[in-house]
């Protein structure tokens, strides 16, 4: 049982960590950290999480650094997607416009 969690039962003294006292039932209690001081849990940050294939993939585009020959294909499927959507975006906005242009019954006058 960890000190912060740790729970003294105020009618019969047992410490557990329960909502009820296993000894006793009762659901009077009051926390030991009350009276015990509990450091801080995390003393050093978090050693960095090691980085993501995707990541390296954009780093190696962002610093035209040369791929391995496996993250390769994945970078350029990366790279075509973003292409395709910003075409996308393009051509989907001028249909728009022309439709709602060309349009008598939209109501626009
Ligand atoms: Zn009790």
């Amino acid at each position: 049982m960890q000190l912060r969690v740790a729970r003294l039962c105020l009618d019969c003294e047992e410490v557990h960590d329960d909502y009820q006292c296993p000894v006793c039932a009762s659901d009077q209690f009051t926390y030991l950290t009350r009276w015990v001081p509990v450091p801080e849990r995390r003393q050093r940050p978090r050693p960095a999480p090691a980085p993501s294939k995707e990541l390296e993939a954009y780093r190696r585009l962002i610093h035209g650094e040369p791929e391995p020959p496996k993250g390769r294909f994945l970078a350029r499927a990366l790279v075509g997607l973003g292409a395709a959507g910003v075409v996308g975006l393009f051509l989907g906005g001028r249909r728009a416009r022309s439709s709602s242009d060309g349009d008598p019954g939209s109501g626009e006058k």
